[in-house]
């Protein structure tokens, strides 16, 4: 291991991988352990059993106004331009269903208040504010007319509030009593979700474009290898299967478990997700809808929406329960619960990774926070920039 390779690189997700082919393209030779049988990560798709390409982890929408991260990316895959729009679907009072866009907008609030009352409202409203606005449900709750609060109100009730519990378990106050302060109306026709400057999903899928970004003369990936089974951390030193490694350790997998859990596990939520093939051509018109106010389940992703798969007769959906992340096996840990607690805890590990001079903590369980996916493309490049 010591005479073979430069870094070593725990994880093939977005952390690990990109990491890795910036390390290799500066002449390192570098060995990725890769836990799962598959490279990706949480962005990793597949076919399903229908033919329909899936993501297994959750829809991955690729978003970011940072041109650097996306030319580079871009090196490994070509795009399909793909712009996300999202509706909640809630119970209209009268037995039957109503879907308008989310984030809240001046169509929503046409769908919500009817046609007329809604257009007066929102004109109203970029009276206020000022079109194309984004305003939160702070801002509104606060102005003395009562008709712009009470819409404060309708839009925590319908789209955030039962969400955000769904989501969290908790209350989004209990969450961080902030976050209301944040939920924003936008007051625009623009009912896309994100309003990036490039948006699309790699045309092949994620997976493909994994491949091609590990594929390089510096780069051998093993894949099934628990790297912990290789890893001893011992002293001040880092041994790989029994000998000490002196060159750059990126690890990318829990924090906690890296060390044994040994101040505690850190929380998290997790996801089951359910998976179903219909034989339709289409299910529900949208890449993903939310279900804000009822149903057990947080969202309905199709994905044939997001990857424009053509495919007559089929379809693949997959519902979103989220839930407390035990640790059992088979569970992922999805998203870090950050909160002061938390990463009190979390910096006491930090603290422990921070005696190992080779040791680099980096991605979403490495670092006990949410990253989008461009944020932790840019996280590694920026990594891989700072080690000679
Ligand atoms: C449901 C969901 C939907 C999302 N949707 C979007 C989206 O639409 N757009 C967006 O930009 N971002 C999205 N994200 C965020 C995106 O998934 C992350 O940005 C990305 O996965 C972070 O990459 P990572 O490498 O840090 O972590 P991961 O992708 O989790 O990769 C870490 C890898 O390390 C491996 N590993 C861990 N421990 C070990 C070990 N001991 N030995 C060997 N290997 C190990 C794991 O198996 C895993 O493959 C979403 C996240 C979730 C949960």
């Amino acid at each position: 291991m010591r005479e073979q390779y430069d870094v070593l690189v725990v994880g093939a997700g977005y952390a690990g991988a990109v990491a890795a082919r910036a390390l290799a393209e500066k002449g390192k030779k570098v060995l990725v352990l890769e836990r799962r049988s598959h490279v990706a990560g949480n962005a990793y798709d597949c076919l399903d059993k229908a033919g329909v390409l899936i993501h297994q982890y959750g829809p991955h929408i690729f978003h970011t106004n940072n041109k650097k991260v996306f030319d580079w990316l871009s090196r490994f895959t070509k795009w399909r331009d793909y712009q996300h729009r999202v509706v909640a679907d809630i119970p209209d009072g009268q037995g039957g269903r109503l879907r308008y866009p989310v984030p809240f907008n001046l169509t929503s609030l046409e769908c919500s208040y009817g046609g007329y009352e809604g257009r007066h409202l929102g004109e109203k409203l970029m009276e206020t504010y000022g079109a194309e606005k984004k305003v939160t449900i702070l801002e509104l709750r606060q102005n003395p007319d009562p008709e712009i609060s009470d819409l404060a109100d309708y839009v925590y009730e319908h789209v955030f509030v039962h969400y955000t519990m769904k989501q969290w378990g908790q209350t989004p106050e209990e969450i961080d009593p902030n976050t209301t302060a944040r939920v924003p109306v936008f007051l625009s026709r623009d009912d896309r979700y994100f309003q990036d400057t490039y948006q699309g999903m790699p045309l092949e899928g994620y997976t493909p474009m994994f491949e091609k970004m590990l594929d390089h003369p510096g780069i051998k990936v093993e894949l099934g290898t628990d790297a912990l089974k290789r890893l001893k951390l011992s002293g001040e030193q880092i041994l790989v299967d029994g000998e000490a490694f002196e060159g750059p350790v990126i690890y990318t997998g829990q924090a906690d478990e890296l060390f044994g859990f040994r101040f505690g596990p850190l929380p998290y939520r997790t996801l089951d997700f359910d998976f179903e093939t219909l034989e339709q051509d289409d299910f529900q018109g949208y890449g993903t809808v939310n279900y804000t106010v009822d149903e057990p389940y947080t969202r309905i992703t199709e994905f044939k929406h997001l990857t424009g798969q053509d495919l007559p007769g089929v379809t693949t959906i997959v519902r979103e329960y989220s839930k407390a992340y035990s640790g059992a096996p088979g569970e992922t840990p999805y998203y870090a619960i950050i909160n002061p607690e938390n990463n009190a805890r979390y910096a006491k590990y930090q603290k422990e990774a921070g005696k190992f001079g080779n040791l680099y903590l980096l991605g979403r369980l490495a670092e006990y926070k949410y990253y989008n996916m461009d944020a932790i493309a840019a996280r590694a490049l920026e990594l891989a920039d700072s080690i000679d």
